[in-house]
């Protein structure tokens, strides 16, 4: 077989980052191995995200910086959610682009890179593109690779895909379908796999996580991510377990008792509630109210009281009054994070946000993400500062930049370096964490025996 060389460049969400090491395992058979540089790359990947501003001109603007790298032989493909959102545009604004796809097709990637091949083997030249963003019936799950080609410490395993929910600011359930559960047997059988080859935390992943209901081991019902949790506990050498993204619509007593009676499932929830605001969560349509957020938040954290919390925030929604804004602050101060996610509302093409009046001016925006950010900081730099003289087990699952120095995780999922020989990469040790800064932790070793 010829060898080639593979590069991904991946935007956006963890979703997107296993997507693109899916995308690597499937491709390795054909003989792609992954380098870092689309210099020398017989096929380049843009796995892209739509979630941001200016996502579509972000991918423009790498197509441009690609372009003088492209020879004849390269594949130049672009994937994820700008891929489905916008295929038929790409094709047209930039013709030298051999594959356009979805994240719902990638499985089919063989087949395309043969078509996209023929076509340069009869050299039919640009504007002869191969476009593949449908939602085939069938699941991508059952085509991809047993195995995950490279793994670490931590790994991520998709386990839900797609949204019914509609909020009105967000595209996912435009580019990643409808919610679509995959059966708790085959998330058993991959997890076992990974754990197999060292891997000792697990990020079960999906778009509306905690909307899983797979179908049970024996065919026989659903079950929801805190039966699945409890079965992937019972693997044994998996240390870790945690799961992202969550809605609170979808917030059960199951999943909160999860948290309080598995020693692997982290005490770390990231709940996104966008706004403070009941005015704004309504036309946001998030089908929750502030108060049923802050009921579940005061639930879990009697069954787990030592719970992290984390979420996403969205300011200068269209129609946001400063007292709408200062709900949100408000909520803020009520719950306590010990980390968050906030950005400035911006308008994706296709949303029924993008429609809205009274939408926000920038610099209202500008000004009401630097008042939030300011109180999210504080908290974040409160809450890692408590952390100090604490001892907590810290998985190695990165190395340092400079020799001798690891990188890991607590439990509450802060960052932490150590000082530590190369050999500990991969442990789960306790750590006595000596400093805090507002992003990050720093420790030393105090047993040198796994969790
Ligand atoms: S719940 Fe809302 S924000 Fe989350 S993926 Fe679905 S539509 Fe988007």
């Amino acid at each position: 077989m010829i060898e080639k060389n593979l590069y991904i460049k991946t935007y956006g969400c963890q979703m997107n980052v296993y997507d693109s090491e899916r995308m690597a395992d499937i491709l390795k058979p054909l003989g792609y191995t992954l380098i870092d540089t689309p210099a020398g790359a017989d096929m380049v990947i843009l796995n892209t995200c739509h979630i941001r501003e200016k996502a579509e001109e972000k991918v423009y603007s790498d197509l441009g910086r690609i372009r003088p790298h492209k020879d004849e032989k390269m594949i130049l493909a672009v994937a994820g959610c700008v891929g489905q959102a916008e295929g038929a545009e790409i094709m047209r604004r930039a013709p030298y682009v051999d594959i356009v796809l979805g994240p719902q097709t990638y499985h089919r990637l063989p087949e395309m890179i043969a078509r996209a091949q023929r076509s340069k083997d009869k050299k039919e030249g640009p504007g002869r593109g191969i476009l593949d963003v449908e939602f085939p019936i069938e699941s991508k799950f059952d085509h991809l690779p047993q195995e995950h080609t490279t793994v670490g410490p931590s790994a991520f395993v998709a386990i839900q895909e797609g949204c019914d929910k509609f909020c009105t600011f967000c595209v996912v359930p435009y580019t990643r379908g409808a919610e679509y559960s995959r059966p708790i047997s085959a998330i058993h059988e991959e997890a076992s796999r990974l754990v197999k080859r060292g891997v000792k935390e697990i990020t079960l992943l999906g778009q509306n996580v905690n909307a899983y209901h797979g179908l049970s081991p024996h065919g026989e019902g659903e079950w929801g991510l805190g039966q699945l949790m409890a079965h992937l506990a019972t693997l044994e050498g998996l240390f870790r377990i945690r799961y992202m993204t969550s809605h609170p619509r979808d917030m059960d007593e199951g999943l909160m008792m999860a948290h309080r009676d598995i020693p692997q499932v982290m005490p770390f929830m990231h709940l996104p509630v966008q706004s403070g605001s009941d005015r704004i969560l309504e036309v946001m349509n998030r089908k929750h109210t502030r108060k049923h957020y802050l009921d579940i938040i005061e639930k879990m954290r009697k069954h787990c009281p030592d719970i992290a919390l984390s979420s996403d925030f969205i300011v200068g929604f269209p129609g946001e009054s400063e007292q709408d804004f200062q709900d949100t602050l408000n909520l803020v101060r009520e719950v306590g994070y010990g980390q968050a996610y906030s950005f400035k509302y911006s308008p994706r093409i296709g949303t029924p946000g993008a429609l809205l009046e009274d939408q926000i001016p920038e610099e209202i925006k500008s000004e009401r993400l630097g008042r939030l950010q300011e109180l999210l900081f504080t908290q974040q730099k409160a809450f890692n500062e408590s952390c100090v003289g604490k001892s907590m087990p810290v998985l190695f699952d990165r190395r340092g930049k400079r020799e001798g120095q690891l990188l890991g995780k607590t439990p509450y999922a802060q960052s932490v370096y150590v000082e530590a020989p190369a050999r500990l990469y991969g442990e789960c040790l306790e750590v006595k964490i000596e400093k805090a800064s507002s992003n990050s932790l720093t420790g030393i070793v105090v047993t040198t025996e796994s969790e």
